[in-house]
């Protein structure tokens, strides 16, 4: 069914009684061209566009649970293409660039709102570095402003602006970047990669591989066993764990990462803002909650639950950024697992197992690059060449020590 204000109509009619299902469920056969582990933002849109731009329909997604359950549904929904590294802003410029237009490519409304991000900076040092990460930014086409504390303030008059220790003194925009409703990704992609023809099946956990002679030919799963020649795996928070199972590790460590949602007040904040002086970003949802987030828990887990001393340490940089904030009430707080890389850049190659390839590492970030990733990832196994994109995001840069460290922090994923 093509959504419309005609369909919508005729549903009111109906007192929204006979909407059809968004996919069918499928059941699992026993062969595909390809098969796909993850039904995540990424592994759907993978799937998708291999019907879509490859014309490959004879395609499994496998979930272990529900689709929309993972972090795709768990995170802070911030879109945005703020990079400095050529590689990750050729990347996501790309992302935001079909973020603009998604909604219409799927005829689903995922409420992309481009609200505007502003990552606040407090000393002349940080200043200078916004400034640098600003030009690199114009020259991909992002498009960024800085600006000064002046202008911060008419925007968002309700923030810390003479904090004693962390004094705003502007802000880096980005008036592109903004917020999409995270789990309507996964649906809207689910939907039309199932109307192109993909199996979605949700409920079929992978716990092995069958391998000889260095390749992949099938999964087992919680549902038998599924061969295919090409399998990819885009599972997140849970990628070492499908690497171990393939025979092979990854320099991804799994770490929980939290959000909070508060009760709902009027309109406040109208765009997203990032503290720089400590881990704390913030936005509004169109229920009116306060959605925000900050710093991995530190440990590593794969539990989607964190702990309260990160929920304590979230919210007392939210206090030293915007004191009003302590006159709400946090109604809900989650966690979720994600997968952090060495470097805080992606990975999306070919594995050590013919016919295996890997989509990881997206650490905090990977919500953004959703279109870019699921198109780069198709590309990649339909074609067994790696997509524009995306060509820097090799499994063996790690050996080599091409690392593509963003944040210029070295190898330590809880500093990324
Ligand atoms: C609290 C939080 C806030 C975040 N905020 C942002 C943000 O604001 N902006 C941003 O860009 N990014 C953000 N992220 C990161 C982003 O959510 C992730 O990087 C991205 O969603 C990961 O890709 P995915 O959607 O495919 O993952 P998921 O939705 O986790 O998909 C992976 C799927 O694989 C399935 N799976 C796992 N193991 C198996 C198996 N053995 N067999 C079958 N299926 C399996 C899981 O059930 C899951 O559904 C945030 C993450 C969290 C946790």
């Amino acid at each position: 069914m093509k959504y419309s204000l005609f369909s919508l109509a005729v549903n009111t009619l109906g007192k929204h009684r006979f909407w059809p299902p968004m996919f069918t469920e499928a059941a699992p056969r026993r062969n595909y061209e390809i098969i796909i582990i993850g039904g995540g933002g990424h592994g759907l849109a993978t799937a998708y566009y291999l019907a879509k731009v490859h014309n490959i329909t004879n395609v499994a997604v496998l979930e272990k649970g529900v689709i929309g359950l993972g972090n795709v549904g768990r995170n802070t929904a911030i879109v945005r293409a703020n990079y400095l590294l050529p590689e990750n802003s050729i990347f996501y410029q790309h992302a935001l660039t079909q973020w603009e237009t998604l909604e219409r490519e799927l005829n689903f409304n995922a409420m992309v709102s481009q609200r505007g991000i502003l990552n606040l900076f407090h000393s002349d040092a940080q200043r200078d570095a916004f400034a640098r990460r600003g030009n690199a930014m114009i020259i991909e086409g992002a498009g960024a402003e800085l600006v000064g504390a002046g202008q911060v303030k008419k925007m968002v008059p309700f923030l810390d602006f003479d904090n004693a220790r962390f004094p705003i003194l502007g802000a880096l925009v980005q008036k592109r970047a903004g917020t999409v409703r995270h789990d309507a990704v996964a649906w809207g992609y689910a939907r039309a990669a199932a109307s192109l023809g993909v199996d979605i099946i949700q409920n079929c956990e992978v716990n092995g591989f069958e391998t000889a002679n260095g390749r992949v030919s099938a999964v087992h799963t919680t549902r038998g066993t599924i061969a295919a020649p090409k399998i990819g795996i885009s599972v997140a928070g849970s990628s070492s764990l499908l690497a171990e199972m393939a025979g092979f590790r990854l320099p991804v460590e799994s770490h929980v990462l939290q959000a909070f949602v508060t009760e709902a007040i009027k309109p406040l904040i109208n765009n997203v803002i990032t503290f720089g002086a400590g881990h704390f970003y913030v936005s509004q949802s169109d229920k009116g909650g306060l959605v925000f987030g900050g710093d991995l828990d530190g440990y590593n887990s794969y539990a989607q639950r964190g702990g309260i001393n990160t929920m304590r340490d979230v919210v007392e940089s939210g206090m030293a950024l915007m004191p009003l904030i302590g006159r709400i009430k946090l109604l809900r707080s989650w966690g979720g697992v994600v997968d952090m890389s060495m470097d805080g850049s992606p990975i999306i190659d070919r594995s050590p197992l013919e016919g295996l390839y890997i989509n990881a590492g997206w650490c905090y970030g990977g919500f953004k690059a959703t279109p870019a990733a699921g198109l780069a990832f198709a590309h990649l196994i339909a074609r067994d060449q790696p997509h524009e994109i995306a060509g820097a995001f090799t499994l063996d840069r790690f050996l080599s020590g091409h690392i593509i460290d963003e944040k210029g922090q070295g190898a330590q994923p809880n500093l990324h």
